[in-house]
């Protein structure tokens, strides 16, 4: 059974480079059959952020890449929040204790401090020393007995074995020649990273670990607790990194790429979805304007290369623009829409606007008549559309100026629009005025249009040249 997970620390709301994992972990599952799980892992609890793990959960509701089994939907391995999943830890630690895989450590900081200023005043990475490794079991005992305060160390091992990374290929690195013997169990209680990490995707009966390349160097630290716990490890794919498009690492402090920020925004989940696959590697063809079920039928875990992917948010307006137009063409999406909008007309325009825009039709015509043009829906409520909610209030300043011939072109053009009743089409109408033009003296084309642009939206500048709000 194919089983993956997602595995967050509720330390910080949900960014595009989570999602990213999610993303691929979601469509690996979906692409096999298999089960998506959201595990939270929460043992750091200095550093929870409160509101973090229910938005972690609802944003990635809202992006489409709902979780199978997760804290809120349950599950058949759950808990799925790491403390509640203690006592599991717990006995596993104690399982290392007992086959001498683990053992106890009494350091206290002031000496792992001295250590640590020690190495670095030789220049060297700071590590522990492995001390209390070799206390005695009496010496440990006694400790023990005297309630002193102690954590769990695993022992790592010398001969650390290759594995095959799914995307990086055979690695392995030679962790115990760089590193102290790793805290499993904290002071408090509460396990690291590393050992609930390997505890819980075991009991998750995970199948497949894709996360990201900052856990590489940690996997044979992992392969070291499966093999001491006898325990057969799933296969790992570590995904490259997701870079801003100058190389620079995303920084979570910019603030704007955070998935509340986007859906604030107006930004379609879909888009982001989009964008965010489409700089990276992993499916047969390159494209844009996938949903989520072609993403799925593309996807090919073979082609995930280990090049970093380079995200251009500047093309964000883009993959909305295509995005929106497939929302416009949807029904039932549209509908969705036409309420979102309803509300920002409402908002935006207040006092000055008419009843009858409020309409799903009309809202829906335009829609249809710009679908492919606009980015957001933020830009129909800008200033450039404002004439499709607001009649536009026009001097006879702005009239005189283009022409003083108005009140004539006025009323033939009124005349016109009479005569093709029914059948009032752009194609009709254009080409009734260019005639009209053609056979009255003293009127020009240019001054036709200005003034009936001015008319009907109080726009003196043909729209193509206008600014209009970008995302
Ligand atoms: N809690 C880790 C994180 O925040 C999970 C890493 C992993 O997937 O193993 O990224």
């Amino acid at each position: 059974d194919v089983r993956v997970r997602f595995a967050p620390s509720p330390t910080g709301f949900l960014h595009l480079g989570g999602l990213r994992t999610a993303l691929y972990n979601y469509i690996f599952a979906k692409k096999y059959g298999g089960s998506f799980v959201l595990r939270l892992e929460d043992t750091d609890q200095s550093r929870l952020v409160p509101g973090a793990a229910e938005s972690i959960e609802d944003m990635l509701e809202w992006a489409g890449v709902p979780p199978d089994e997760s804290p809120r939907r349950g599950g058949p391995v759950g808990p799925y929040l790491q403390s509640q999943r203690l006592e599991l830890y717990r006995q596993t630690a104690e399982q290392l204790i007992e086959s001498k895989h683990a053992y106890y450590c009494f350091c206290s900081s002031q000496r792992l401090d001295l250590l640590k200023k020690e190495a670095l005043r030789n220049g060297q990475t700071p590590r522990y020393d492995n001390r209390c490794r070799h206390l005695r079991a009496e010496q440990v005992q006694e400790k023990l007995d005297q309630g002193a305060p102690r954590v769990i160390r695993f022992r790592l091992e010398e001969g650390v074995e290759h594995f095959q990374d799914l995307i990086c290929g055979r690695s392995h690195h030679e962790v115990a020649q760089v590193e102290g013997d790793p805290v499993v169990m904290k002071a408090d209680g509460f396990p690291t990273y590393h050992l609930a990490n390997i505890v819980d995707d075991h009991y998750m009966r995970i199948s497949h670990v894709l996360r990201g390349s900052e856990w590489l160097i940690s996997t044979s630290k992992h392969l070291l607790m499966y093999r001491a716990l006898d325990w057969q490890p799933p296969t790992f794919g570590h995904l490259p990194l997701l870079l801003n498009k100058n190389g620079s690492k995303l920084s979570k402090r910019q603030g704007d790429i955070f998935l509340q920020s986007f859906q604030r925004d107006g930004v379609l989940p879909e888009a982001l979805l989009d964008i965010t696959t489409s700089c990276g590697s992993g499916f047969n063809t390159i494209g844009i304007g996938r949903r989520i079920d072609e993403l799925i039928a593309e996807f090919n875990p073979s082609k995930i290369t280990t090049h970093s992917a380079l995200l251009d948010l500047e093309k964000l307006p883009e993959f909305n623009r295509i995005h929106l137009q497939h929302h416009i063409e949807d029904e039932e999406q549209c509908a969705t829409l036409i309420k979102g909008l309803q509300a920002q007309i409402q908002q935006v325009c207040g006092e000055e606007m008419q009843e009858e825009v409020l309409q799903e039709d009309y809202i829906r015509r335009v829609l249809h008549l710009r679908k492919g043009h606009i980015s957001s829906l933020k830009e129909l409520v800008g200033p450039a559309y404002s004439y499709l909610w607001v009649r536009p209030s026009v001097s006879s300043q702005q009239v005189a100026a283009i022409t003083a011939e108005a009140q004539h072109i006025a009323a033939l053009v009124l005349k016109l629009i009479a005569e093709c009743g029914e059948e009032l089409t752009v194609d009709r109408l254009s080409k009734d005025l260019k005639t009209l033009v053609k056979q009255t003296k003293g009127i020009k084309y240019g001054e036709v249009m200005k003034l009936l642009r001015l008319a009907l939206s109080g726009l003196q500048v043909p729209e193509g040249t206008m600014v209009v709000y970008k995302l």
